[in-house]
């Protein structure tokens, strides 16, 4: 008998930001491969299983993917409940295609459950909608990290042509991302926003315009930067002490 693999979505850090579902995987889980990213409170949702951590996190040490995948095929083999737990959504920039390619292969039954992804966390703690009538009617989730092997990226253009974007895995190259952007001629002025670790005690977020993004500085924790107008101040204090509330 072949146990099943699920790929859990952790949420954006804070422990009570998983699903239902999730947490009462985590329960009856044997075995759980955890992300760096994963909060270690988190964790204390399986509290009988068998924790694993195959840890991913920039410039820090990092298990080989198809490592990660071995590893989710001989834990299946052995176990009934195998969860990969991941950070935020599984499906968004988590690896899960080559994890799910390789568990299909090896004929691995698996089920995927959705987290809460980090631009939605962030878009939480700034109070800030990403979508809004007459501003923005689209949402970028764009990287401008490019793995080994893969080609040329178009991610700056993706930023220009998106009414609000939040990049992933861009806060460590802040200045050249910025950079970037103004050489495409995005204006100087368009508003910025850095959440860092969204959800949890240590957030922290700053607030400026792109021509600033240089100056961004020490960002240690994970952190997206979240572009276009609708992270305007002004716009947004507005929103919130309407100066004539006409009803
Ligand atoms: N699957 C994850 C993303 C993994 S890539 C998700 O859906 O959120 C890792 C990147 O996610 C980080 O570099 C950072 O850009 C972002 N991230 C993850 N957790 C975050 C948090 N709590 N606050 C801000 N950004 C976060």
């Amino acid at each position: 008998m072949r146990g099943k693999v699920y790929l859990v979505g952790a949420g954006p850090g804070a422990a009570d930001l998983i699903t239902v579902r999730g947490a009462e995987l985590l329960k009856r889980a044997e075995i759980v491969f955890f992300d760096a990213l994963v909060q270690p409170d988190m964790l204390a949702l399986a509290p009988t299983a068998k924790k694993v951590q195959v840890g991913k996190r920039c410039r820090t040490i990092s298990t080989d993917q198809r490592f990660i995948n071995r590893c989710l095929i001989e834990a299946a083999l052995k176990y009934d409940v195998v969860i990969r737990l991941k950070g935020g959504d599984p499906m968004l920039f988590g690896r899960a295609a080559e994890e799910m390619a390789a568990l299909r292969t090896a004929g691995i039954e698996f089920e995927v459950v959705p987290g809460i992804t980090a631009a939605v966390a962030a878009s939480a703690e700034l109070q800030v909608s990403l979508t809004r009538r007459g501003v923005s009617r689209a949402v970028t989730l764009v990287t401008p990290r490019i793995g080994q092997g893969e080609g040329d990226s178009n991610w700056a253009d993706a930023v220009l042509s998106a009414d609000t974007a939040v990049l992933y895995m861009g806060a460590g190259q802040a200045k050249e991302i910025a950079r970037a952007l103004l050489e495409k001629g995005m204006p100087r002025d368009t508003p910025v926003s850095v959440v860092e670790n969204a959800s949890l005690a240590t957030s922290r977020r700053i607030d400026c315009v792109l021509a600033e993004l240089a100056a961004a500085g020490d960002i240690v924790g994970p952190a997206v930067i979240m572009i276009g107008k609708v992270f305007e101040q002004a716009v947004s204090r507005e929103e919130q002490h309407p100066r004539s509330a006409v009803l």
